[in-house]
């Protein structure tokens, strides 16, 4: 089966493959397409687009924003966008921005905690990565003031614990909108983390999509058959498209393989061209590749002949 995946991470976030890398390996293992879904930034896309372009592989430009939400977490994959539009650029750079004066105030807390650690030492741990509070955790381990990175969370930098300052993130709304601005489609990554109820699930799922959510990742790599079928049957009632993807990361997640979804499989093309049949309708533009298909929440559209040599 000539297989996609529509969720994967590059060092622009917190993957470990460069843009270049990641296209590399995509090629190698056979994958039709992949999309590059960098948290919160446009910053791999140029390179990973250029990479694809003398290879027999489309690389989908894409986001991963991480959305305001209660009770689980959203994080919002926006599809197809324009990574040189202004209005994105400009609002992720303020993200940016703030993210920043965000490291500074966590790290500042912990010195009035007593504890012996600077800015350069967690930058020390981020690479080219974003900086965060995994790096935090990373540097306080590094030094012995912690004796493990959980250790670091648990008593500092977990949401509510001693050095913890909440990271500003977008309102649903605005994170459709920059989407759609920027000509994509967003769709709901891994449901399962907005930690609602099976059965109150529907329920929410038509509100975003009364809200302009154009779909959810049905397949993932942390879902059996079982919960793929369930949530193709729940996209499918809620008028949403399907998507699928790793979340692969490199050597940051070694159990995630690229292009592999439930287990070994790879997640279907059709998906690709239903979403590409989306685009086209809603933004006037020709439809490209191969024709949609519904994609029907059948063990059918789960088997796969050749698995990709990665999995
Ligand atoms: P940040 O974007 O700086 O808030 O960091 C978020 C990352 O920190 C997440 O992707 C997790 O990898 C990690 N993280 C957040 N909370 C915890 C926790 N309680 N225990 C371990 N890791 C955590
Ligand atoms: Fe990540
Ligand atoms: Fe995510
Ligand atoms: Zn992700």
């Amino acid at each position: 089966m000539q297989s996609i995946d529509l969720h994967a991470h590059t060092t622009a976030s917190d993957g470990s493959l460069t843009p270049t890398e990641l296209i590399a390996l995509a090629a190698e293992i056979g994958l039709r397409a992949v999309a590059v879904t960098d948290h919160d930034t446009v910053d791999g896309l140029a390179e990973a687009l250029e990479a694809a372009r003398s290879l027999s592989l489309e690389c989908v430009p894409g986001i991963e924003l991480s959305i305001a939400y209660h009770p689980g977490k959203l994080h919002l994959l926006g599809y197809f966008i324009d990574h040189s539009h202004p209005g994105l650029c400009e609002r992720l750079r303020v993200l940016k921005e703030n993210r920043a004066r965000r490291n500074e105030r966590m790290i500042a807390k912990m010195q009035a905690l007593g504890l012996p650690i600077t800015l350069e030492e967690v930058a020390a741990e981020a690479g080219s990565e974003t900086l965060g509070r995994p790096h935090m955790a990373l540097a306080l381990a590094k030094k012995g003031i912690v004796a493990s990175v959980q250790e670091a969370f648990d008593r500092y930098l977990a949401d509510g614990a001693l050095a913890h300052v909440p990271k500003e993130k977008i309102a649903l709304e605005e994170g459709i909108a920059l989407i759609r601005e920027a000509g994509g489609l967003a769709f709901v990554a891994h449901p399962h983390t907005l930690k609602l109820a099976d059965d109150a699930l529907p329920a929410e799922l038509l509100r975003l999509r009364e809200m302009g959510v154009d779909g959810m990742e049905c397949y993932y790599s942390q879902y059996d058959p079982a919960r793929i079928l369930q949530f193709l049957q729940m996209a499918r009632e809620a008028g949403l498209l399907a998507s699928g993807g790793s979340d692969f990361h490199g050597a940051a997640k070694p159990h995630v393989r690229l292009g592999c979804v439930d287990g070994d499989r790879p997640a279907p093309l059709a998906l690709l061209a239903a979403m590409k049949e989306r685009r086209a309708e809603r933004y006037g533009l020709p439809v490209s590749g191969s024709s949609a298909q519904t994609v029907r929440p059948s063990h059918a559209s789960l088997s796969c002949a050749s698995a990709p040599p990665s999995c």
